[in-house]
C-alpha cells in the first residue's frame, strides 16, 4: 500500500521509520520530511494545512493511507477534508481535535464525563479572572483557551505572577487563543503520558512514557518543546493506566460519540498522578514529540497495522505485541535553543553509528547543503536506544551522543533522571 505522512520533525521521522518497516508499505511519501526522513521515504514540498491540495496530491499517487503528525493540520480540518475525499485517515476530525485545540471545550467534555481534573473556572475578561485569582490564592494555573505551542499555560506560585499572566493573555499576546482564559486549580504530582488509540469505539492502548520539558539538568530553566523522553513510564503502573481507562479517557470517547463527534486517531492523556489516583492535565490529539519516537521505537512495524486499523475502525480486531524494554530519546537541540539559536552549523559523525532496531537517530530539524547535514531548528536530532532495563537503553542512547560531532549542539544529560533515580 501507498502511505502519506504530513510532518516533518522528529515524530514524523519515528513515524515513517516504523511504517517502513512494515511490510505491507509499497511506498512511503512524506510532506515536507526533513534530511532524515529523506533517506527512508520520498519528501513531498506540499503545504499540509491545505486541504484541497493534499487530497488532489493523494489521489495523484493512490495513497491508502494518510498518517497526519502534528496538531495544526488536524485542527485546521485537514482529515475531514481528506476523508470526504474518501480517503482513510489516521488522524481526528476538527470537531474531535477541540480535545486539543480548545482547553475551556475539554473542561467542558470532562465536566459530562465526570473526569477527574483540576477544578477551572472560564473568563473572558480581565477582572472577574483576577478577582478569581485573589479569592483562590496560589499557587494556581492561568491558560489561553487555544493552541499557543506549549507557551499558554503559566504554573503561577504566587499570586503577582498569575495577576501578571492573566493582563498578558487579554492584552492580546496569544491573539485569538488568548480571548478566553481558563483558571485552573494547582494539581500536586508527578506527570506522565499515556497513549490510546481509538477508532470511534474500540479503545486501545499503546504505551505510556514521560517527557522532559525544561531545557535544563534536573528538570530547570525555561520550557521546551522537548528535551527527551522514555517509555515505559513507571509511574503509569497497570493499576493506574486502568484506573485511567475508566474513569479518564473510555467516558471522554463516549461522550464524544454521543456528540456526534467520535473520536479516531491517538488520543494523548498527560495525567498527574498523586497517592496512585490519576486526574487529567491535557488531552493532544497526535503523538508526542519525543514521545513518539520512544513508542515507534518500542511497537515497530506494528505501528502500521494500528493506524490502519484506527483509520478503518477495525481496532477491535486489534492487539498489541510488546515487546518488554524500555526505550529512551535524548534529544539534541541548537545551541541558545529554546531562545535564539543559529541555524546551519554542520553536523557530522552520524555515518558510523548503528542503525538497527535497537538503535536509531530521528531527524527533527536538519537540511542537507552542499552534501553536507546542516541543522535547520531549534530540536535538531532525537537519539534512540532499546534496552532491556531503561539505564541500559539510556546508556546506549549517550553513547551514540558522544559519536555525534557537532560543536553547535547541546543535549540534558540526565533523561530519565525520575524513574533511575
Ligand atoms: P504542552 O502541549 O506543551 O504540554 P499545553 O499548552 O497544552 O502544553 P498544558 O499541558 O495544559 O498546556 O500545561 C502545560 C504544563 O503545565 C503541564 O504539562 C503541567 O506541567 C503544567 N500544568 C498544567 N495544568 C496544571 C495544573 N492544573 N496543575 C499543575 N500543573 C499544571
Amino acid at each position: 500500500m501507498n502511505i502519506l505522512i504530513l510532518g516533518g520533525g522528529g515524530r514524523e521521522h519515528a513515524l515513517a521509520w516504523a511504517v517502513k518497516q512494515n511490510p505491507k508499505c509499497d511506498r512511503l511519501i512524506v510532506a515536507p520530511g526533513n534530511a532524515g526522513i529523506a533517506e527512508i521515504a520520498e519528501c513531498a514540498r506540499i503545504d499540509i494545512l491545505n486541504g484541497g491540495l493534499i487530497a488532489t496530491f493523494a489521489e495523484e499517487n493512490a495513497i491508502d493511507l494518510v498518517i497526519i503528525g502534528p496538531e495544526a493540520p488536524l485542527a485546521a480540518g485537514i482529515a475531514d477534508r481528506l476523508e470526504d475525499a474518501g480517503l482513510a485517515v489516521f488522524g481526528p476530525s476538527a470537531a474531535a481535535s477541540m480535545l486539543e485545540s480548545s482547553k475551556s471545550f475539554t473542561k467542558e467534555i470532562c465536566d459530562a464525563a465526570g473526569a477527574p481534573t483540576a477544578a477551572y473556572a472560564r473568563f473572558t475578561e480581565a477582572e472577574p479572572a483576577r478577582a478569581h485569582v485573589r479569592a483562590k490564592g496560589a499557587p494556581i494555573v492561568i491558560k489561553a483557551d487555544g493552541l499557543a505551542a506549549g507557551k499558554g499555560v503559566v504554573v503561577a506560585m504566587d499570586e503577582a505572577e498569575a495577576l501578571a499572566a492573566i493582563d498578558d493573555m487579554f492584552s492580546g499576546t496569544f491573539g485569538e487563543a488568548g480571548a478566553e482564559v481558563v483558571i485552573e486549580e494547582f494539581m500536586q504530582g508527578e506527570e506522565a503520558s499515556f497513549f490510546v488509540l481509538c477508532d470511534g469505539e474500540t479503545l486501545l492502548p499503546i504505551g505510556t512514557a514521560q517527557d522532559h520539558k525544561r531545557v535544563g539538568e534536573g528538570d530547570t530553566g525555561l520550557n521546551t518543546g522537548g528535551m527527551g523522553a522514555y517509555s515505559p513510564a513507571p509511574v503509569l503502573t497497570d493499576e493506574i493506566a486502568k484506573k485511567a481507562m475508566e474513569r479518564i479517557i473510555a467516558p471522554t470517547m463516549r461522550v464524544m460519540a454521543e456528540r456526534g463527534t467520535p473520536y479516531r486517531g491517538v488520543l494523548y492523556a498527560g495525567l498527574m498522578i498523586e497517592d496512585g489516583e490519576p486526574r487529567l492535565v491535557e488531552y493532544n490529539v497526535r503523538f508526542g514529540d519525543p514521545e513518539c519516537q520512544v513508542l515507534m521505537m518500542r511497537l515497530g512495524a506494528q505501528a502500521l497495522d494500528l493506524m490502519l486499523a484506527t483509520a478503518e475502525g477495525r481496532l477491535s480486531e486489534m492487539k498489541v505485541n510488546w515487546a518488554e524494554d524500555h526505550a529512551i530519546t535524548v534529544v539534541m537541540a541548537a545551541k541558545g535553543y529554546p531562545g535564539a539559536y543559529e541555524k546551519g552549523s554542520v553536523i557530522e559523525g552520524l555515518e558510523a553509528l548503528p542503525e538497527d532496531s535497537r538503535h536509531m537517530v530521528f531527524h527533527a530539524g536538519t537540511a542537507e547543503k552542499d552534501g553536507k547535514l546542516i541543522a535547520s531548528g531549534g530540536r535538531v536530532l532525537n537519539v534512540t536506544a532499546r534496552g532491556d532495563s531503561l539505564r541500559e537503553a539510556r546508556d546506549a542512547a549517550y553513547e551514540m551522543v558522544e559519536a555525534i560531532d557537532w560543536p553547535g549542539g547541546f543535549c540534558r544529560s540526565d533523561i530519565g533522571w525520575r524513574a533511575l533515580g
